[in-house]
């Protein structure tokens, strides 16, 4: 039996530093399993030709990642400044909602235009607002239609066209952008494998996405990004309404206190594990490694606690998209993952439930395969349920084979923990679709003469079809 080196995943948003087909070729041979497109930063035709790639990419090489795209989501931002703007402690600044002329100062206050003009319906004295990713923090000390007016809390330089949070505040945003909706068809025409839903805020935004791409002929997935106030007090639901969840650290951060980012992340993988979706840890994992070939102490045991949580994946975003080492980085997470997995004793979650018989029988299956030496478990799945299932058991160190005879369904199984998944025809005999499975396991040197494989499959009995789990002794 193949060792596996590592059961983690590990998805890479695609930009300038790792876009080209060498660096994708290096990138997938490395062992990426999910290649991400952030919305925020990419056009069209980008679009188009990036997807056209990664595709011929992954099939050269045999190994064709997921592909998701993270649409942007609800966004207020700053206007353009001709000028950066000096700010200092204590200065009066009031958010209008047209252009401002150069310099943007009246009467002694500076004036920067925001591009939500309802934002006063929202807002009241006392509330914080951040700019540029709450580098710059604002105090709201009156509101008026026409403007809010804030008190700058620490001395600061504003740039052109920041980020706007406003932790705790229900800005009243549709949850879904006519951008987004632009966005997701262009996905939809490359059939982009997930999408991932910025801010989702409860299940009723996730519903009327997966409406959206349904009524335009998608069955592609939904990934809840989990990153405001709203959306972690309503986490349950959105992990039920939603495929899998994107622990968003970047804008959770900035929309919720600090010291509260890691254990919404503990509780949210958790809860993913509980109710067996795939969970993603993202961003700030690796970022020092933008600009230096060798990562923080801190982000080694940040990487090591994520996996040692139970995250699906770990994700990189500015480490591969601009970063000087986006192959390092990826290098760097699979050295840090399966030395962290090496520690995890082997044991199964214990919170998933399990409905369907045969979903119960996939525990037993998993158990053998982790208690048998030289052993791997085998599943044929259409729906990719099996699969989701058996990944969030988390059987460590047992290798996961998962057939499918659905295409797409082959890349979609690369989010899913431990997961490695193969496109294959299935016969009407079982027995035959079982026999290609090993053959092909065999060809592509997963599987050895004398290996266990525990399989869960259909088989006829009295000419009736019984499911059931068999052991199989690899031979030729
Ligand atoms: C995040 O905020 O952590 C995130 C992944 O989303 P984005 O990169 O779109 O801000």
């Amino acid at each position: 039996m193949r060792k596996i080196t590592r059961q983690t995943k590990i998805i890479a948003t695609i930009g300038p530093a790792s876009e080209s087909s060498e660096m994708l070729t290096k990138l997938i041979n490395e062992g990426v399993d999910v290649i991400r497109l952030n919305m925020a930063h990419a056009d069209h035709d980008w679009i188009r030709m990036i997807t056209k790639r990664i595709r011929t990419v992954g099939k050269e090489l045999n190994r064709e990642p997921a592909i998701m795209m993270d649409v942007k989501g609800p966004e207020i931002r700053t206007g353009y400044l001709h000028k950066d703007l000096d700010l200092q402690k204590d200065d009066l600044l009031d958010l209008v909602f047209i252009a401002q002329p150069n310099p943007p100062v009246c009467e002694g206050i500076w004036q920067v235009e925001v591009n939500y003009d309802k934002l006063p319906d929202h807002i009241k004295t006392g509330d914080t607002v951040l700019l540029d990713n709450g580098l710059i923090q604002l105090e709201v000390i009156d509101s008026s239609t026409e403007r809010i007016r804030c008190q700058v809390q620490q001395d600061a330089v504003l740039k052109s066209r920041r980020h706007v949070n406003l932790p705790g505040i229900e800005t009243g945003l549709p949850s879904l952008t006519e951008k987004d909706r632009r966005d997701s068809l262009v996905g939809i025409e490359c059939t982009h494998d997930y999408f991932a839903l910025s801010f989702t805020r409860d299940a009723d935004s996730v519903d009327l996405f997966r409406s959206f791409l349904r009524d335009n002929g998608s069955d592609a997935q939904i990934i809840a990004k989990l990153e405001d106030q709203k959306g972690v007090i309503n986490v349950e639901e959105i992990i039920q309404s939603s495929d899998a969840l994107m622990v968003a650290r970047g804008d959770l951060g900035i929309e919720c206190a600090f010291e509260d980012l890691p254990i919404i992340q503990r509780k949210a993988v958790g809860a993913c594990l509980a109710a067996g979706k795939p969970v993603i840890v993202a961003t700030h994992m690796l970022e020092s490694m933008i600009e230096s070939p060798v990562p923080t102490r801190a982000e080694i045991s940040d990487v090591a606690n994520a996996v040692n949580e139970g995250a699906d994946c770990i994700m990189l975003s500015g480490e591969t998209t601009t970063g000087r080492y986006p192959l390092e980085c990826v290098k760097m997470l699979t050295r840090i993952a399966s030395r962290m997995e090496e520690e995890i004793q082997p044991g199964l979650t214990e919170e998933l439930k399990l409905f369907r018989p045969k979903a119960k029988m996939l525990r037993s299956a998993a158990m053998l395969a982790m208690r048998l030496d030289n052993s791997a478990v085998l599943v044929f799945t259409r729906s990719g349920d099996l699969a989701a299932k058996l990944g969030a058991l988390r059987p460590n160190g047992a290798p996961l084979f998962a057939f499918t005879d659905v295409k797409g369904l082959h890349r979609r199984l690369r989010l899913i923990w431990g997961i490695e998944p193969f496109l294959m025809d299935f016969s009407q005999d079982p027995e035959i679709t079982i026999q290609n499975a090993i053959n092909r396991l065999h060809e592509g040197k997963w599987i050895e003469e004398g290996d266990q494989l525990v399989t869960v499959t259909n088989a006829f009995a009295h000419r009736k079809v019984i499911e059931s789990i068999q052991i199989r002794e690899v031979e030729f």
